[in-house]
């Protein structure tokens, strides 16, 4: 059996997001549970409606409240959303031209900011392939889908036996509370962290999130310890996608 993968509309409404309605049906947000959740056109979603998905998103259940009644739905969902560098598609393209003004690129960036983006822990610029430079991939080859399911499939092991019978089957589920003195830190991850949250102004969840990532990149690293390189991956993911 195939996880879900559920695609949301920026349209959408929020009953039919997080659940709810006259007859009471689970929403997209738990249609998509233990599965994926793409919301694409990102910067589109109202503000209600991403407000609505942040408390959820944290929790992996939530509670749909009726007149004659409140029901708890589970939405433990990976979210991947996508949006565009700016309204015109091509700001940073080594070809076409932006033709949007700084006010529009940086309103349109603004948009995109905010508390749920602190609660999405990759942010990756995938820039548009030319090409000539597709047809070198496609010579070159690259390593094969199949090795990397097989390293996430192992590093999924790794986790599940690591928190074996407290309840959690993977890094990402684990409580900020144990986030600090679970996950194998060498000695000078801590000063190393210390002054890169203080640069990236990181808040504490921010930097429970880094170190959870951290721990993911050292699994499948096949490393027994949490490396000071494994953090600096992780704090580049977090970062990255915006300032290109
Ligand atoms: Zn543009």
């Amino acid at each position: 059996m195939h996880p879900p993968f559920r695609t949301v509309h920026h349209t959408a409404s929020i009953v039919s997001i997080c659940g709810g309605g006259a007859t009471l049906r689970p929403g997209e947000i738990s249609l998509a549970h233990r599965g994926v959740l793409f919301l694409d056109e990102f910067p589109e979603f109202r503000r209600d409606l991403l407000e609505a998905l942040r408390q959820p998103l944290e929790d992996g259940r939530i509670t749909v409240s009726r007149a004659s009644g409140s029901v708890v739905y589970p939405c433990r969902v990976l979210l991947v959303a996508a949006c565009n560098p700016c309204p015109c598609g091509w700001d940073g393209d080594p070809v076409e031209r932006c033709t949007c003004s700084a006010t529009e690129r940086e309103r349109y960036r603004r948009k995109i900011s905010g508390p749920i983006l602190d609660r999405i822990d990759l942010h990756l610029a995938v820039p548009r392939l030319l090409p000539e430079e597709l047809v070198a991939v496609e010579s070159e080859g690259g390593e094969p889908s199949a090795a990397i399911a097989a390293r996430v499939r192992k590093a999924r092991e790794i986790q599940r036996e690591r928190w074996a019978g407290t309840g959690f089957t993977c890094n990402a589920e684990l409580p900020e509370r144990l986030v600090k003195r679970s996950l194998s830190l060498s000695p000078d991850v801590r000063p190393f962290l210390a002054s890169m949250a203080e640069r990236l102004r990181l808040s504490g969840r921010g930097i429970s999130r880094v170190l959870k990532v951290s721990r993911t990149i050292a699994d499948l690293a096949g490393s027994r310890d949490v490396e000071v390189p494994h953090v600096a991956e992780a704090l580049a993911y977090r970062d990255g996608g915006e300032k290109r």
